[in-house]
């Protein structure tokens, strides 16, 4: 059997009927820049989010740089993350002119260690020393939140700032105040990416940053406009960071069934989890699972340490089922940064993850003989 790693087209399949019609209605309008189509799925998503205002953005990645522009991150700053994540974290933070500083990774969660993340506020690096430090950006990685409350006390301590990376972990909750927040609201700027491949996904390049601090959302809605609140005349340098009125209308159609989704891919990793209970196959854990949240994890990726992970990866291929390793070679080893004077065994749990790590098919869509055939695939690869 043929299991793709994701198949957007099922999806499209179930919510065409509602998706049309938002579409021609943005086309008989012929508003296609900012307009009331924005506005509706801003409100919305920060309703959905927790936060008070979001502001729609061009990608995920743009939401990154605007996060960090609206704190003012620049030449002479660093700023703490970790390296094994997606790229646009650290490019943001580089292309800035500021110093990606990172922290390893958690091995049981893959995001970064909060403990690991003190050592190198305490000690960073001779060569980073007269850097200041002043984001903390913590990533929310393949749909979990990371340890926040152990984040939130370092910036306090340490004076940073905090944006979190939350392009994957739309809707995932951790566990605050003996109830819930949802990632993205609990910094002072949240970053969401609408990639089609992330559970809520447009049909191109969309992003947003949420925040509650008015100060913050206005400034981050003059960055999007060339920074520019009365048009021709700019404050700042901003940007043209715009989300267009067709993605943020197909948005809020999905917006209203992402938490199903959600559910769908917790179902699927449920099911992926008993069966790979006795094989060497190490599924990943949910961290919070026992903190009585309603989305604990939302599964944008679904991702197992495997021995000898690339004969399996080839194996699984040759099936015909889809895989992915996220990602192959840590940020701190990129060609790129080689200027940061990293080297290797700098982050052995970042590292580690790339040589062992293997994501599974888990969009919604998934039936039991398809899930049962990635199991079964898996398994006689490792034989
Ligand atoms: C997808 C993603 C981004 C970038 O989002 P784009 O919309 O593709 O620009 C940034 N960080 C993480 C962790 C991501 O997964």
């Amino acid at each position: 059997m043929h299991v793709p790693l994701l198949d957007l087209k099922a999806q499209y399949a179930a919510i065409r009927s509602e998706i049309r019609p938002v579409l021609d209605e943005v086309c008989e309008s012929q508003y296609f820049i900012m307009g009331p189509k924005v506005e509706a799925f801003e409100r919305n998503a920060a309703a959905y989010c927790g936060a008070r205002e979001a502001i729609g953005l061009s990608s995920g990645t743009d939401a990154i740089l605007a996060a960090l522009m609206a704190l003012d991150v620049g030449p002479g700053d660093a700023v703490l993350t970790t390296p094994y994540t997606f790229f646009a974290t650290a490019g943001s933070i580089a292309r800035l002119g500021a110093v990606p500083l990172f922290a390893d990774i958690d091995p049981a969660t893959f995001n970064m260690d909060p403990r690991a993340a003190r050592k190198v506020l305490e000690n960073p690096p001779a060569r980073f020393r007269d850097r200041r430090v002043k984001v903390i950006l913590p990533v929310h990685l393949y749909g979990q939140s990371a340890d926040m409350r152990l984040f939130l006390d370092l910036a306090a301590e340490f004076k940073c700032r905090i944006v979190e990376d939350a392009c994957q972990a739309i809707g995932a909750e951790y566990p605050a105040d003996g109830g819930a927040r949802k990632v993205g609201a609990m910094g002072d700027i949240g970053c969401f990416s609408f990639f089609p491949s992330k559970n809520l996904g447009c049909f191109g390049d969309g992003g947003m940053a949420v925040t509650s601090d008015a100060a913050l959302a206005a400034r981050l809605r003059v960055i999007r406009a060339h920074g520019s609140s009365k048009k021709y005349f700019h404050e700042i340098v901003g940007g043209n960071f715009r989300l267009d009125a067709l993605q943020a209308a197909v948005l809020d159609v999905k917006l209203r069934h992402l938490d199903a989704w959600h559910a769908a891919r917790r179902a699927n990793a449920a099911f992926y989890d008993s069966a790979f209970k006795g094989t060497p196959v190490r599924a990943p854990k949910m961290a919070y699972a026992g903190c009585n949240l309603r989305q604990p994890h939302i599964y944008n990726q679904y991702v197992v340490r495997v021995p000898g992970r690339d004969r399996v990866r080839e194996s699984l291929v040759k099936a015909g089922i889809g895989c992915e390793v996220y990602y192959p070679l840590s940020l701190h080893m990129q060609e790129c940064f080689r200027y940061l004077e990293y080297r290797l065994g700098d982050f052995p749990e970042s590292e580690r993850a790339a040589l062992e790590t293997l994501a599974l098919p888990i969009y919604p869509e998934l039936t039991d003989p398809m899930k049962q055939a990635v199991v079964d695939a898996l398994l006689a690869g490792m034989r």
